[in-house]
């Protein structure tokens, strides 16, 4: 019999922050998106209660969410200028700091199983273009043709954007401003966990910028940028405006404050989004956790695709202030 105390379990996903307000989607819509948050937390939910590791959890919630066309990662990933989809994804473990992430892949069914084989199976931690698909067609994942990434939403944003000329930060609806800031909804997904044992660990996937060109990679497969995970500290996946959190170096910089600051998780991730990033003119939010289970959700847009569970209550919101 063992009578170790087991750590407290804590999960956090998101999909995607932005100008999401209680009139830009309806009662149908609001209902379909709650779900895709709540399954995928009730799975990952059951998983850690049963003592799966963290970051087989948060590989399996955001493999979920990029099957899910509502969201902006996987099979619902936003069209780039020339009608393809281009992918980012990455995964990270708080145990040993061991993290795994592809840009700009095409075709991949769950480019969040590639970021883990890359991980696991290469000496690597950042694999982009031709050469991460040659690297998935040698692991043997699945691959779909461009079919299965079409959505009519998504393809009609493209024309939008293409319309009047502009990259756009995923389903804009009237164009937003110039400077990508403003009007905007961020798809992109991610998961973070602690599990039992007190492990962490991390998972953001996108498919990146309506209309993006030239190779444009965001900031979700950059380790530090979007993505972050370390036991001493917490685990991070960021949403919103990729050129900010890359160059606040977001993921890392919550991290950095609790370390060096040794202030609570909430706190630090409250001034991180609603101040320093706020006044930086960075849209968007991000999910964290850290070993004793707690969690932080914080955001700057109107709204945020989000929900989280401790294994007793389980939450999913959208707008700001409800989180219920
Ligand atoms: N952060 C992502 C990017 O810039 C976009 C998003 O969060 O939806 O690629």
């Amino acid at each position: 019999m063992s009578n170790q105390i087991e750590n407290p379990i804590a999960l956090a996903i998101h999909g995607g922050a932005g100008t999401i307000t209680q009139g830009s989607i309806n009662r149908e819509e609001e209902e379909e998106y709650r779900r895709g948050l709540r399954e995928p937390l009730e799975e990952g939910k059951k998983m850690l209660q049963v003592g799966v590791d963290a970051f087989d959890v948060v590989v399996h919630v955001v493999a979920m969410l990029e099957d899910n066309p509502l969201f902006n990662a996987g099979r619902g990933s936003v069209f780039t200028n020339s009608g393809t989809h281009e992918m980012d994804a990455a995964v990270m473990r708080g145990s040993d700091r061991a993290a795994g992430a592809v840009a700009g892949v095409s075709g991949i069914r769950n480019p969040i199983e590639l970021a883990r084989l890359v991980l696991e199976k290469s000496e690597h931690v950042l694999l982009a273009g031709a050469g991460a698909e040659e690297f998935a067609r040698e692991m043997g994942l699945p691959f779909e043709e461009a079919a299965y990434f079409h959505t009519d939403q998504r393809y009609a944003q493209l024309l939008e954007a293409q319309k009047v000329g502009r990259v756009q930060l995923d389903h804009t609806e009237n164009g937003g401003e110039e400077t990508g800031v403003g009007e905007e909804k961020f798809g992109t997904v991610g998961a973070v966990a602690c599990d039992v044992r007190g492990n962490l660990a991390a998972a953001t996937s996108t498919g990146g910028m309506t209309n993006k060109r030239w190779g444009r990679v965001g900031d979700s497969p950059l380790i530090g940028a979007g993505t972050w995970a370390d036991n001493r500290t917490c685990a991070v996946s960021c949403t919103g405006h990729g050129e900010y959190f890359m160059r606040w170096v977001a993921a890392y910089d919550l991290a950095a404050l609790i370390e060096y600051r040794g202030l609570p998780l909430e706190e630090m991730a409250n001034y991180l989004v609603k101040i320093k990033l706020r006044e930086a003119g960075g849209e968007g939010g991000l999910i964290a956790v850290n070993r004793q289970g707690e969690v932080a959700l914080p955001f700057n847009s109107e709204g945020m695709y989000r929900g989280w569970t401790d294994g007793t209550d389980l939450h999913v919101g959208i707008y700001r202030d409800l989180l219920g």
